[in-house]
């Protein structure tokens, strides 16, 4: 049996005026997505559990079959794995944003989105000046890395600086204030001003009227996840297709191989095609594939409902087709469709909503639903799932 699963990242959302109290999954074309739902199963996946934030990285780590509430342990850690960076026992990585301040104020959370190859300098002038405190690595534009020693760093209070553009940074440091690891922590942030705002990468970035990268935000912190590799908790080999680090993160974590896709990007004009068709060679290997596409939650953070509704055909045309025509090669197979959350184009952001699932097999039943889409899934027969369960429903289903 081998085992497809395709992760339209923040595809559900609500009804829409524009769209005649339709929801875009309802607008769309999709008439691959509905064929597994009309052939296979049909469920409502709960993939952030309470009281937990509905990141990416929450709701695939559910998605992938491990409890987020167990296992998951920040964001710093995941980026760490993406890019190569091993973690100690006693480490604890924070995500280090490049971002602009002005007036006092969190004006921007990622410096104009400034380059890579700019972030590498003011990232090895930051490793000069704090080398003492830990080690700052560099990953992809204004997405880096900060590692320290002191597990019980764990438990202080970062903030998101996405949530926080155009407050105060005063407001926003980390808690609690009086603690001396808070304490520490603020004062790299504080004192990376210094480092930064004479620094020639920035002062080139004025002369263009970019905004120059002159401040470090510190936050997601945590230490290595403690989590069973996905063979020996399933018993089947996996592997990942995607643009976006923390789930490349969350795959080096289970064991699981990160398939490079040349024109996999993490955004609207990723390689469709692409993916598909290396997701079709990753089965001469391994037993399951999950294939993540960011595109969709990428427009509905824009707020842009036509470049969703376009995200989410594409999906259906150019990764569902192909991989419904070509999966009968392998005599049995199972593919299954969702969203990790919802993000909903009115409110531009993740929603904690269950999403939508469906799922068929050559080995399994079907159901009385027909079409994929949030509302249609309420009356499949696998009911409201914990998103945790997925994995394993998604074994007892496939036979
Ligand atoms: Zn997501």
């Amino acid at each position: 049996m081998k085992y497809v699963v395709v992760i339209g990242d923040g595809m559900a959302d609500y009804p829409l005026e524009e769209l005649n109290g339709k929801t875009p999954l309802q607008t769309a074309h999709i008439p691959n997505m509905d064929s597994i739902a009309a052939n296979g199963v049909n469920g409502l996946l709960k993939t952030i559990p309470d009281g937990m934030e509905p990141g990416s990285d929450v709701a695939n780590l559910s998605i992938m079959g491990y409890n987020p509430r167990k296992y998951y342990t920040g964001r710093g850690p995941l980026e760490a794995a993406s890019i190569g960076a091993e973690l100690e026992d006693d480490d604890i990585a924070f995500r280090c944003n490049f971002i602009f301040k002005d007036k006092g104020l969190l004006a921007d959370f990622n410096a104009d989105h400034i380059s890579t190859v700019e972030a590498s300098e003011l990232i090895e002038a930051l490793n000069q000046a704090f080398y003492k405190y830990g080690k700052f690595y560099l990953g992809t534009s204004y997405r880096n890395l900060f590692v320290c020693k002191n597990k019980e760093m764990a438990s202080l209070e970062s903030t998101p600086p996405h949530d926080v553009v155009g407050e105060p940074i005063k407001n926003h440091l980390i808690k609690p204030e009086e603690d001396t690891k808070s304490l520490l922590i603020n004062r790299i942030m504080d004192e990376s001003q210094d480092i930064l705002k004479d620094h020639p990468i920035n002062l080139k970035r004025v002369q263009e009227g970019k905004k120059p990268a002159n401040m470090i935000w510190l936050w997601g912190q945590g230490p290595k996840p403690n989590m069973k590799p996905f063979k020996s908790e399933y018993g089947i080999k996996g592997a990942t297709i995607t643009g976006v680090d923390l789930i490349k993160g969350l795959g080096v974590y289970l064991g699981l191989t990160n398939i490079h896709v040349p024109g996999a990007t993490g955004y609207y004009d990723t390689d469709y095609c692409g993916k598909a068709k290396y997701a079709l060679k990753s089965l001469e290997d391994n037993d399951l594939v999950f294939i993540h596409v960011e595109a969709p939650d990428e427009a509905a953070h824009a707020g842009d409902l036509d470049e969703k509704i376009k995200a989410i055909e594409r999906i259906d045309k150019r990764i569902l087709e192909k991989l419904l025509d070509n999966l009968p090669n392998y005599d049995d197979y199972s593919i299954s469709i969702l969203p990790d959350h919802p993000t909903p184009i009115t409110i531009k952001t993740h929603a904690l909503d269950p999403v939508p699932y469906a799922m068929c097999s050559t080995k399994g039943s079907g159901d009385d639903v027909n079409l994929y889409d949030e509302e249609s899934a309420k009356s499949g027969s696998q009911g409201l799932l914990d998103g945790h369960k997925f994995i394993k429903n998604l074994l007892d289903y496939s036979g």
